[in-house]
C-alpha cells in the first residue's frame, strides 16, 4: 500500500451487526488521533475468499474475521502464527506489502492479559484450573494457561467426547470430569472460568454447583452479556477475585490495532464506557 492511504481494517463475519469492534477500534482511532478506518462486513461463507483477496487491493490493511470464518480464514492464510495453528483458526488477518495474508489468533492472548489487568495478583502457577466448556473458545484458553505454566486443568463439558478431544490433543495436565461432577473440581482451583455460552442472555443458566468458591480463587467467564453473570455474582458473594469476560474481547483485539495502525493500544476505563455505550 502507497504511504498516502488511509488504512482500512474492519471485521467480517455473518452476521456481524452486533459486533462491538468498530466501536473498539473506532475509539482506539480517536483518542490516539491516528488516521484510519474499521468497518463491519457482513460477508456470506460463499463469498469470504473473494472478499478477503479483494480488500487489499481497495486499501485494506488487514481485518478480524469472526463467526463462522475462522476456520476457513487460517486456511486461506499464506503465513499462520504458531498460536493459530495451535487452534485452528484465526481471527485476526494482516495484509502484507508483499501480497501475502498473515494469520494470528489473539483469543488467548486476549484471555491472559485480561486476567493479568483485572487480578493483578493472579499467579497462574499456583495450582490447577478448572474449566468449564469445551467449544472454540475452550481451546484458546487451554492452550494459553498450559503456555504461561498453570501445573494442571480440570476440565469439564456437558458432552464429554469434546473434553476427551481437548485431552488428547493437548496432554496429560489435562484432566476431564464428568459434566455432572463439575462442581467438585472447583475448590482445589486457582483459576475457574466459564468458557461455556451458559448464563448468556437468552441462554438457560448455568447450573454446576458452585459451593466450592472460596477466596483467594480468581474467576472469569467468558460470556460478557450480562457483564456480572450469575457465574461471576455467586463467585464475588464467595470472596473470589473475578473479571468480567468483556476485557477479552477488548485485549485481543490490541495486537491487530497496533499491526494496522502503527501504535500500541491501551485497554482502559474509557474504552470500556465507549463499547458499553455509556
Ligand atoms: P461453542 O464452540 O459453541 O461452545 C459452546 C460451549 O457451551 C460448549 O462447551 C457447549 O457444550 C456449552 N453449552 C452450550 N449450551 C449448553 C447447555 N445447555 N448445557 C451445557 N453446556 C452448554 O462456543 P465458543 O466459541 O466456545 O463460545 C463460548 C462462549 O464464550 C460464548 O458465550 C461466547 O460469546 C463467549 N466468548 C467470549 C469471548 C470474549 O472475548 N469474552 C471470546 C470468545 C467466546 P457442548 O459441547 O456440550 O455443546
Amino acid at each position: 500500500m502507497s504511504e498516502h492511504r488511509i488504512p482500512l481494517a474492519g471485521v467480517i463475519g455473518d452476521p456481524i451487526e452486533h459486533s462491538l469492534s468498530p466501536r473498539l477500534h473506532g475509539y482506539w482511532l480517536k483518542t490516539m488521533g491516528l488516521p484510519g478506518h474499521y468497518i463491519p462486513m457482513r460477508v456470506s461463507v460463499d463469498n469470504l475468499e473473494q472478499v478477503i483477496r479483494t480488500l487489499p487491493k481497495a486499501g485494506f490493511v488487514g481485518c478480524n474475521v469472526t463467526i463462522p470464518h475462522k476456520e476457513a480464514a487460517l486456511k486461506m492464510a499464506d503465513l499462520v502464527t504458531d498460536r493459530a495453528a495451535l487452534m485452528g483458526a484465526a481471527n485476526t488477518l494482516i495484509f502484507r506489502n508483499d501480497g501475502q495474508i498473515h494469520a494470528d489468533n489473539t483469543d488467548g492472548y486476549g484471555f491472559i492479559e485480561n486476567l493479568r489487568q483485572g487480578a493483578p495478583s493472579w499467579d497462574p502457577k499456583a495450582g490447577p484450573a478448572a474449566i468449564l466448556g469445551a467449544g472454540g473458545a475452550a481451546r484458546a484458553i487451554i492452550a494459553s494457561l498450559l503456555e504461561i505454566g498453570v501445573p494442571e486443568i480440570y476440565l469439564s463439558n456437558r458432552t464429554r467426547t469434546r473434553a476427551d478431544g481437548l485431552r488428547s490433543e493437548f496432554g496429560t495436565r489435562i484432566h476431564v470430569i464428568d459434566w455432572v461432577q463439575a462442581g467438585n473440581m472447583i475448590d482445589e482451583a486457582v483459576t475457574v472460568v466459564n468458557t461455556t455460552s451458559l448464563g448468556m442472555v437468552g441462554k438457560p443458566e448455568l447450573r454446576v454447583p458452585l459451593d466450592g468458591l472460596k477466596p483467594g480463587q480468581v474467576v472469569t467467564d467468558l460470556v460478557y452479556t450480562p457483564l456480572q453473570t450469575q457465574f461471576l455474582q455467586a463467585a464475588n458473594a464467595a470472596g473470589c477475585t473475578t473479571v468480567d469476560g468483556l476485557g477479552m474481547l477488548l485485549h485481543q483485539a490490541a495486537p491487530g490495532f497496533e499491526r494496522w495502525f502503527g501504535q500500541r493500544p491501551v485497554v482502559d476505563d474509557g474504552l470500556r464506557r465507549a463499547v458499553l455505550g455509556k
